[in-house]
């Protein structure tokens, strides 16, 4: 995404997020998330040093994660009811509605989607929806109904999906 489209960083309910500058039709593109493609070791050694740098980070691949380095990204919020999805086409990550969004409101996505079954990040919610959570975790703790509904839209990527039966093996193996 690039400053000066149709999103903007303001503030809002905890802290800064990605604000809708026009309204945004469901399916409808957003932007793209642009960044640095960084090794799963380098996103450790963020943990250490900073740790929100690290949890701004977007699960990119099986090894690989996305620090979007100061760019919009890095100011997208998770909601337990988000308005918002991460697509990954032809290798690169982009935000797209999954419900109608107004201008004026904030682009959120569910943090759980891009989080494997190996991640171990987790994060206490405070969204403020009906529907939260209280905590956001894995994708595969997801509800069977939530997961159901996401992987209708499209919205759990398939290098995410791919990490469940990865983590099964390695359990029983
Ligand atoms: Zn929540």
């Amino acid at each position: 995404m690039r400053e000066g489209e149709s999103v903007d960083v303001r503030a809002v309910r905890n802290g800064k997020g990605l604000v809708a500058l026009r309204p945004f039709a469901r399916g409808e593109l957003i932007g793209e998330i642009r960044g640095a493609i960084v090794t799963s070791d380098e996103v450790w050694s963020y943990w250490k040093r900073n740790r929100t740098i690290a949890q701004n980070c977007f699960r990119f691949d099986a090894d690989r994660y996305l620090n979007p380095a100061g760019e919009l990204g890095t100011f997208a919020n998770h909601s337990c009811a988000p308005n918002a999805g991460v697509f990954k086409v032809r290798g690169r990550l982009s935000f797209r509605a999954i419900t109608a969004i107004g201008a004026e409101c904030e682009i959120t996505h569910d943090y759980s989607t891009l989080l494997g079954a190996d991640d171990i990040w987790t994060m206490r919610c405070d969204c403020g929806e009906a529907s939260c959570r209280g905590s956001v975790q894995s994708f595969h703790t997801l509800s069977t109904a939530l997961l159901r509904r996401y992987t209708r839209l499209g919205v759990i990527p398939s290098f995410i999906l791919a990490t469940r039966a990865r983590s099964e093996a390695k359990r029983s193996s």
